[in-house]
């Protein structure tokens, strides 16, 4: 077997808004197309047009190698081997970041292939079963612009979710620091009235995550919240600190009394290595685009099992990335919960429309998956039309300077 083309799709969602903080409302999607008719889908999650860069871009020279003809014409079906190769060729521009994100996508669709050809999920080419069933937790982050409207959609959500199956939620609750949610700025103090709010409407069995999104710029402000966070019952607290300030998480991972939760910006698991050996934080969060695909996911895991931490990926895109998630859980038995966006619970129609996936939810559970590869169909009409919403974007953009 061969590589014949790799495609990449950039797309939008026609509603988007840059003023969310979402990366849920634009993508990239990337198609390993091979000479025996098998093609691999892969997803990641970066600014999609720099992703398509990242892919296309001719290499220039030995230690700056493209993407895209690195791949061509070789045998997809050794992804480990591949990615070693991929992530060497292209050094000097990758070794972290964009490149390392985009390579992600390809390496999902390299796991695609191989699963198609083996007629097996992508899953079963990675070991035994770790579960009978995966447990997915609803990411909550209402599309609203007051605080007092945010605090009854997410309390409505939450409820929702729970009447839905759900057993676990995650709250957005940013009102301060660089990536406030549609300009709702606020004292520290709403974090912990959100996620008490959402506790005494839900009662005391469904686990509840918060996520501050990098709010903080002190270990104090971040332990004040984490200890009035604590008497209501939160799994975790996410990215509380900026992800460099690896000193303020081993610290505030020291005193706090809720779980500290941070990695969905990292790539590598040489990264990972420098959260995990700092005893950093108690929950690792690798994004399976970002971090570099199934083989450096799973080389993370196996890092953080070693460590004894808790893992919960960072899925916050298609049914492409939330299908890489599920199979990724069913060979970590210490993933407890993965981020799972439902239709029901979201406003983006490219999370809504852009596959077909084979995960059906009922009574808190997804069955896993089984279908050969990662299970997801593109719909092309869907894409097609996301595809001309991106281009649109870019049209208007130049519009405004020129
Ligand atoms: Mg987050």
């Amino acid at each position: 077997m061969r590589v014949v083309d790799v495609r990449t799709h950039v797309l939008l969602d026609p509603a988007y808004d840059p003023g969310a903080t979402s990366s849920a409302q634009d993508t990239i999607v990337v198609e390993v197309v091979t000479d025996e008719g098998i093609v691999g889908i892969g997803e990641t999650d970066l600014n999609a047009w720099i992703a398509r860069a990242c892919i296309e871009a001719p290499g220039m020279h030995t230690m700056d190698r493209g993407l895209r003809e690195m791949l061509l014409g070789r045998d997809p079906l050794d992804p480990r081997a591949l990615w070693d190769e991929l992530y060497v060729g292209t050094a000097m521009t990758g070794r972290r970041g964009a490149l390392v994100h985009a390579l992600g996508a390809i390496d999902i669709a390299l796991w695609d292939i191989c699963g198609k050809a083996a007629g097996v999920p992508c899953w079963k080419q990675w070991g035994d079963t770790a579960r009978d069933s995966l447990t997915p937790y609803a990411s909550l982050q209402p599309e609203v612009t007051s605080y007092d409207a945010y605090v009854e959609s997410m309390v409505a959500w939450g409820v929702r979710a729970q009447e839905l199956g759900f057993r676990a939620v995650k709250c957005e609750a940013t009102f301060s620091g660089p990536y406030v949610h549609k300009g709702l700025y606020g004292p520290d103090e709403q974090v912990v009235e959100v996620a008490a709010a959402v506790r005494g409407a839900v009662g005391p069995e469904l686990a509840i995550m918060v996520d501050v999104q990098y709010a903080f710029d002190s270990v104090e402000r971040a332990l004040a919240v984490a200890e009035a966070l604590a008497p209501h019952d939160v799994f975790f607290l996410e990215t509380p600190l900026w992800v460099d300030d690896l000193a303020g998480y081993a610290e505030l991972r020291r005193r706090s009394p809720v779980r500290i939760a941070q990695g969905e910006w990292l790539s590598t698991r040489f990264e990972f290595e420098s959260l995990i050996s700092g005893e950093c934080v108690d929950v690792v969060q690798p994004d399976i685009g970002r971090v570099g695909g199934f083989t450096e996911a799973l080389r993370v895991c196996d890092f953080a099992r070693r460590a004894g931490l808790v893992i919960v990926p960072h899925a916050w895109k298609t049914g492409i990335s939330v299908a890489a998630a599920a199979h990724l859980a069913m060979v970590t038995p210490e993933m407890p919960f993965f981020e799972f966006l439902p239709a029901e619970l979201c406003e983006s129609s490219l999370r809504k429309e852009l596959v077909q996936d084979e995960l059906v939810f009922a009574d808190g559970v997804l069955r896993p998956p089984e279908r050969p590869g990662l299970g997801v169909e593109i719909d092309a009409d869907a894409l097609a039309r996301f595809a001309e919403a991106a281009e649109q974007l870019v049209r208007d953009r130049y519009a405004k300077v020129t």
